[in-house]
């Protein structure tokens, strides 16, 4: 029956596990995936996750199916992390939100709904490099996917003037998707103020401003420096499409909490949105999974998790900015690396871009059981006190050739 279904390529990034796995040098390092680990290189399960679950045990809670979008009182907890306390849509009760099978499921229920109800084109314009991920998904959403360009390989930084040109050039009614916090993969961010243009661009040009938030907290620390940009747009009176992931801020990864939302223009109309994403999950999956909604929800409504859980993604984003600047120094004064590595320090959140050459990774991997995607880019929380040096000599060997 399925003699003609030709076989695909292995996932990039998965694939770089396997090989990690394989690998039985004691030095290897897994610079590949994007999940959190610790001083030690180990997973992380927050504390206040810990604590949350045994809340939920022994309030025997049951396991009943959730409602089409989702427990209710996690979703209105999502927004009000997202678009803060004061946000005019939130208060006027014009947010649509449904649980989603962590970021990626948010990511898919909205193009899903672009496709069948937005009243513009149907282009979702995405920025080069993104997560690549979003290329398929946006594909199989039905959407006609373009790009604008974002990185400069030059200044190892944002293009920004490419990016307002393209957007400018950009057919009104398209969509834009925006990283709203630490760029996958490159680790650069608009500044505040450029994020202020862009709104300004996208209200000018009539696009429709799509953001994917999977870092709220884990680039800067803080929650509320990391929501700028989408608080920034709604405050301008833009109305947006809004992907959240508590993958990374809470370590919930495997667990797949997340959650879409849209702002409208009134209670009804919000009503009538939010019936349109009921229909279009209940064919796909039904309902979403009960426990890690339990858990983000006991996190967000109990104020002493939720502080606690406030200060481990906060010392989560601290030991990777620590990681940053330890890298830097080592390549810039120690090791006197040829090139400038300043940008290892500046970029934001999980990933970075380094610069390093296909080739180069490619003898990171074959030479010193280092492992990262070819586009160079690494996963800062996979170094640590006891691995940045030798991490550090194999990039210096690597680039010295
Ligand atoms: N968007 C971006 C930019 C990401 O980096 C990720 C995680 N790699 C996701 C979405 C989705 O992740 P998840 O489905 O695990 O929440």
């Amino acid at each position: 029956t399925w003699s003609a279904v030709p076989a695909g390529p292995p996932d990039p990034i998965l694939g770089i596990t396997e090989a990690f796995k394989a690998d039985k040098d004691p030095r290897k390092i897994n610079l590949g995936v994007g999940a959190y680990r610790d001083e030690n290189g180990k997973p992380y399960v927050l504390n206040a996750v810990k604590k949350a679950e045994v809340k939920m045990a022994i309030a025997k809670l049951d396991k009943e199916y959730l409602p089409i979008t989702g427990l209710a009182n996690f979703t209105q907890n999502a927004a009000k992390l997202a678009y803060g306390s004061d946000s005019v849509p939130l208060n006027q009760n014009a947010i649509a939100v449904t649980q989603s099978i962590s970021g990626t499921g948010a990511l898919r229920i909205g193009g899903a709904f672009l496709a069948r109800h937005y009243p513009g084109h149907r282009i979702i314009y995405l920025p080069t490099p993104t997560w690549g991920n979003h290329i398929p998904l946006f594909k199989d959403s039905g959407l006609e996917v373009r790009s604008y360009r974002y990185f400069d390989k030059k200044t190892v930084g944002l293009d920004f003037e490419g990016l307002k040109e393209d957007l400018k050039n950009a057919p009104e009614g398209a969509v834009v998707l925006l990283h709203a916090c630490a760029h996958n993969p490159t680790g650069v961010d608009p500044t505040p103020a450029q994020w202020k243009e862009l709104s300004d661009v996208l209200a000018e040009k009539k696009l429709f401003p799509f953001f994917d938030m999977a870092y709220q907290g884990f680039a800067s620390g803080s929650t509320t420096r990391d929501a700028f940009a989408v608080r920034h747009f709604v405050s301008q009176g833009h109305n947006v499409a809004l992907c959240q992931s508590f993958a990374k801020n809470m370590g919930l990864y495997g667990e797949r909490v997340g959650a879409f939302s849209l702002t409208t223009s009134s209670e009804e109309e919000k009503k009538r949105v939010e019936s349109q994403l009921k229909i279009i999950v209940r064919p796909m999956y039904s309902n979403p999974p009960l426990h890690g909604a339990h858990i983000a929800n006991t996190i967000l409504s109990d104020p002493e998790l939720y502080q606690e859980w406030e200060s481990e993604v906060k010392g989560m984003a601290d030991r990777i900015i620590s990681m940053r600047e330890r890298l830097c120094e080592l390549l810039t004064n120690d090791l006197q690396t040829p090139g400038s590595w300043g940008h290892i320090k500046s970029q934001i959140g999980m990933f970075s871009f380094t610069g390093l050459q296909t080739e180069q990774c490619k003898a990171l991997a074959g030479k010193a059981h280092i492992y990262m995607t070819m586009d160079g880019r690494i996963s800062m929380a996979g170094l640590n006190s006891s691995n940045i040096e030798y991490f550090a000599q194999s990039v210096d060997a690597a680039v010295r050739g």
